[in-house]
């Protein structure tokens, strides 16, 4: 059976993806230029892999060399909580990312796409593909803008009109070809919430956000010291940081609840950072086998704990 749209929208859907769009496998000769430039300035910090595969990410038939087209997936997370405030010293709490409240989203994901993949190739045997969730050396947001999931906000996420900005992408390259969506209008406008409500300054230009001074980065990825200069600036951030997203107006107004059970808040949206400064190695293991939160690792988790309480 010759594949559609429409089927693979269905087949997506009925998996729980939210949002699914098309588009031509080509290359992506400006948004590169992008990529070089802000590794240039040294806004990946210490984000190494970043300038890996350049090529890869230039041209999605480095990957896949018969490649015609790239599907984006967004799957929403948000739930309806909201963070506890403890200002009792003994007993702070540490904010963790939305991302993180649930179960690790690439195990969740990545079965879904195998299944995705599986059901498509029954229907046509002749379906190939190679798929992406926030791994490899692809640009998913830059192919999400491109199928017309969203378009991508100031604050480098994408923004759908439907469902906000709180979605995970996956990136699925194939040898198939599809319709191709069309691009969505940025409706950023005038609007520069985000640039104004990062407490570090972290969006250093509209689309631009120095990974050096953003809470994100320094408590997930960074795995030096986190400089001192940024003292009572993480508004007690533990892992990850949604400012940004959290000001956004269209977030404000179109955020709606996931149907994922698996991406509702398990114990983990606030963290004691006395626990944490206690924690052994082995509880860190069984409290966050499967969380986005071991991405951290103990020490880093220790090393964010002691940093607010300076
Ligand atoms: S995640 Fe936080 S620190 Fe990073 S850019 Fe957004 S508001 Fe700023
Ligand atoms: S807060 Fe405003 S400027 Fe920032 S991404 Fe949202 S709409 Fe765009």
């Amino acid at each position: 059976m010759k594949l559609t749209n429409q089927i693979v929208i269905e087949k997506a859907k009925e998996l729980g993806f939210d949002l699914i769009g098309f588009a031509s496998a080509q290359t992506l000769p400006d948004e590169t230029e992008h990529l070089k430039e802000w590794l240039a300035n040294g806004y990946h910090a210490s984000m190494d892999y970043m300038s890996r595969n350049i090529e890869k990410r230039f041209d999605v038939k480095n990957i896949l060399p018969y490649a015609r087209s790239v599907i984006s997936l967004a799957m929403n997370y948000y739930t309806e909580n909201h963070h506890k405030i403890e200002s009792n010293e003994s007993t702070r709490l540490g904010k963790v990312s939305r991302y993180a409240w649930g179960k690790d989203y690439h195990l969740i994901i990545w079965e879904k796409l195998e299944l995705l993949e599986e059901e498509l190739q029954k229907l046509d045997p002749a379906f190939e593909c190679l798929t992406y969730v926030d791994t490899g050396p692809v640009m998913d947001k830059v192919w999400a803008k491109r199928a017309g999931i969203g378009w991508l906000g100031k604050h480098t996420n994408i923004i759908s009109r439907e469902i906000g900005s709180w979605v995970f992408l996956s990136t699925v390259i194939t040898n198939y070809e599809f319709e191709y969506s069309k691009p969505v209008t940025d409706y950023c406008g005038s609007c520069t919430a985000c640039i104004d409500a990062c407490p570090t300054k972290a969006i250093v230009n509209e689309f631009v956000v120095d990974a050096n001074k953003c809470i994100s980065f320094l408590t997930i990825e960074n795995k030096g010291e986190i400089p001192a200069t940024f003292k009572n600036q993480f508004d007690d951030w533990i892992f990850g940081c949604d400012i940004c997203q959290d000001v956004c107006p269209w977030n404000k107004k179109f955020s709606i609840h996931t149907y994922q059970k698996e991406f509702e808040p398990s114990g983990n949206k606030e963290i004691s950072l006395n626990e944490i400064e206690e924690m052994t190695a082995e509880i860190f293991k069984q409290r966050f086998e499967t969380s986005p939160i071991k991405r951290a690792k103990l020490n880093g988790l220790k090393r964010n704990a002691s940093f607010l309480k300076m």
